[in-house]
């Protein structure tokens, strides 16, 4: 069960759109906005504001549902992403398509899950309306490798922990691991933040400790970060990619001593049942 807005919530959200001077969704253009991670509330008063003005909607696979009960009636909605056991759309159509609905004039509201330039092939859709002559503007959003693990209780920095961070997708644009200077990621950077990863989880951990790295650092996967289907596994880089074989995409993982503050800052299962907030299950492995 959903809690309403409270009155002064309503009324700082219509001040905002109203005082704060929100920019225009203007005919023929594109927004290119992150919807957050999956809790439809980590959405941004710009993303809610494109959704409220957009007048076509193409939205991805991991985005909330809820969202796009916001849109105004009569929006066109149109899925660009990828379903279990289908084909996802090319990017080569997403970006036509975007094209082809600004040029007949409409707004249109390009909704991506988490932040559009980070791993979500943002930047190719925006490259493409630019050499179309297209007027496009990016709204960030907060990303699964940074809110998704607070969500999670993980946090991203701790003084004690690290002062840098690297974030790595396990898939290239064929799908293969990436070709990773593993003596770099293994010594220079305290903590890994891993998308796509799932899949080669096993052999991250397993060049990670060929490299150098202790096979008892810390490591963790969340999968459906901010969801209702939040679970959290946490575990060793040792035992990363047995940990990978049962965990559900999507996943983030993410390696280094600040996940050994997972289970004291697990937030989200000590809020008393029932709340609206997602659930979580943790296993540690
Ligand atoms: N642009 C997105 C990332 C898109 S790539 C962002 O900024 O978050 C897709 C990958 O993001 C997934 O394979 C997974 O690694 C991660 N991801 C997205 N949503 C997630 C979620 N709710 N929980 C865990 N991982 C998620």
């Amino acid at each position: 069960m959903a809690i309403p807005l409270r009155s002064a919530e309503r009324t700082a959200i219509a001040r905002l759109a109203e005082g704060l001077s929100l920019p225009k969704f203007a005919k023929s253009s594109v927004w290119l906005a992150g919807a957050g991670p999956g809790d439809p509330g980590l959405i941004t008063v710009l993303g809610l504001h494109a959704l409220a003005g957009a007048d076509a909607v193409l939205y991805d696979a991991l985005i909330n549902p809820a969202l796009l009960e916001l849109v105004r009636p009569g929006a066109d909605l149109i899925f660009a992403g990828k379903r279990r056991g289908q084909k996802s759309c090319r990017q080569a159509d997403i970006s036509a398509t975007l094209v082809g609905l600004a040029c007949a004039g409409k707004r249109v509201l390009r909704l991506k899950g988490g932040d559009p330039f980070v791993f979500g092939r943002g930047a190719e859709e925006a490259l493409a309306l630019t050499r179309a002559g297209i007027t496009f503007r990016i709204v960030p959003g907060v990303t699964a490798g940074i809110g998704g693990l607070a969500y999670a209780g993980i946090p991203l920095t701790t003084r004690d922990t690290n002062h840098s961070v690297t974030f790595i997708t396990g898939h290239d644009a064929s799908g293969h691991l990436p070709q990773f200077d593993w003596q770099a990621l293994a010594h220079a950077t305290p903590v890994l933040v891993a998308y796509m990863a799932l899949a080669h989880a096993e052999e991250i951990a397993e060049r990670l400790i060929a490299a150098g790295r202790a096979p008892h650092t810390p490591a963790a996967i969340v999968s459906a970060a901010s969801t209702e289907r939040q679970s959290r596994q946490v575990t060793t880089l040792s035992r990363l990619g047995h940990a990978a074989r049962t965990a559900q995409p999507p996943a983030i993982i993410v390696i280094g001593e600040n996940v050994s503050l997972a289970n004291e800052l697990d937030w989200l299962t000590t809020l008393p049942p029932p709340q609206d907030s997602p659930r979580q299950t943790t296993s540690v492995l």
